[in-house]
C-alpha cells in the first residue's frame, strides 16, 4: 500500500481473514487503502510491525485502538512505542523468532541490522507460499539469506544508489547514517542478496522496496539489479518496484506481481 520512508504499509489476505505488516500511514488512509483493494477493513486481525520508526507505525496505535485489533511485535517494539504514544493499544507481543500462528498464516520474525531498539523482518508461510519481507537493513545477514531461501514472494529494500547518496544533497551524519551497518540496503547490495537467494533454483516474484526519494528511482533500481542479476537467470523470477506513494503492486500465489500504478482510482 506503500513503501519508502513515506510510509510503509502491506495488506496480506488468506481467506476471509487479512493482516497488516507495517502501518506507517494515518488509520485513515491505511482503512481507505485497504476498501480500495476491496478487502473489508474489519478482516484485518493484526497489525505486523518490524520497528518503532515513524514510518513504519505511525497509523498502528489509532488503528488497533479504533478496531480493537492488536499490534504484534515484540516487547522492545511495543515499549518503544507505548512511550511514544501514549494512549493503551491492545498488543500481543511476539519475540524474535518465535513462531506466530495467525490463522493460516505463520509469521516468524528474524533480526535485521538497523538503528531501531530490535527491528526485525518477517517471513509469512501459507501451505507452501512463502513470503519474506525486509526492508531498513543496513547490511546482508544469514538470517536474511535464510528468509529469503524458497520464499515466493521477496519483498526486499533497495533504498540507495551508493554513489548518488555519497555525492548527493544529504549532510555528512546523514551519509554516513543511511550507508552505515545499521543504516538502508544498497541497490548493489540488495543485488548481491538476491543473486545468492536465486541460486537456490525456486521460482519467485521480488519487489524491490523502501527506495530512496534522493538517491534511488526505481528504473535504477531496477537496472542495477537486472545487471547483476541478468534478465534470463536460470531460476524464474520477475522484478517490480513498490513505489512510494501510493499502492503499486498485487500478487496472489501462483500468479505474477501486476503493478497496479495504472489503476486511475488509487
Ligand atoms: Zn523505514
Ligand atoms: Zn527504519
Amino acid at each position: 500500500m506503500a513503501s519508502g520512508s513515506s510510509g510503509n504499509a502491506m495488506l496480506v489476505r488468506v481467506g476471509e481473514k487479512s493482516l497488516l505488516i507495517d502501518a506507517g500511514l494515518s488509520a485513515q488512509t491505511l482503512v481507505s487503502r485497504t476498501k480500495k483493494f476491496s478487502v473489508p477493513p474489519d478482516s484485518i486481525g493484526g497489525i505486523l510491525l518490524t520497528h518503532e520508526h515513524h514510518d513504519h507505525s505511525v497509523g498502528a496505535g489509532v488503528l488497533a485502538r479504533r478496531m480493537r485489533i492488536p499490534v504484534l511485535a515484540n516487547s522492545e517494539t511495543l515499549q518503544a512505542l507505548s512511550t511514544r504514544d501514549e494512549l493503551d493499544f491492545p498488543a500481543q507481543e511476539i519475540p524474535t523468532g518465535t513462531p506466530l500462528s495467525f490463522g493460516a498464516i505463520t509469521v516468524q520474525s528474524f533480526p535485521i541490522p538497523h538503528n531501531a531498539v530490535a527491528p526485525v523482518g518477517f517471513t509469512l508461510t501459507i501451505g507452501e507460499c512463502k513470503i519474506a519481507y525486509a526492508t531498513d537493513i543496513g547490511s546482508r545477514t544469514p538470517e536474511l539469506a535464510t528468509a529469503l531461501s524458497n520464499a515466493s514472494l521477496i519483498i526486499l529494500e533497495a533504498n540507495h544508489d551508493l554513489h548518488w547518496l555519497l555525492h548527493g544533497s544529504y549532510s555528512d551524519e546523514m551519509k554516513a547514517r543511511v550507508a552505515s551497518p545499521i543504516g538502508h540496503l544498497s541497490n548493489a547490495d540488495c543485488a548481491e542478496a538476491l543473486a545468492h537467494r536465486l541460486e537456490d533454483g525456486t521460482p519467485c516474484t521480488i519487489w524491490l522496496a523502501h527506495l530512496s526519494r534522493m538517491n534511488n528511482t526505481p528504473a535504477l533500481a531496477k537496472r542495477t539489479i537486472l545487471d547483476r542479476l541478468g534478465k534470463h537467470h536460470k531460476t524464474p523470477y520477475t522484478l517490480e518496484v513498490a513505489l512510494r506513494d501510493h499502492p503499486s503492486l498485487s500478487w496472489k500465489y501462483g500468479q505474477q506481481a501486476h503493478q497496479l500504478d495504472l489503476l486511475s482510482h488509487f
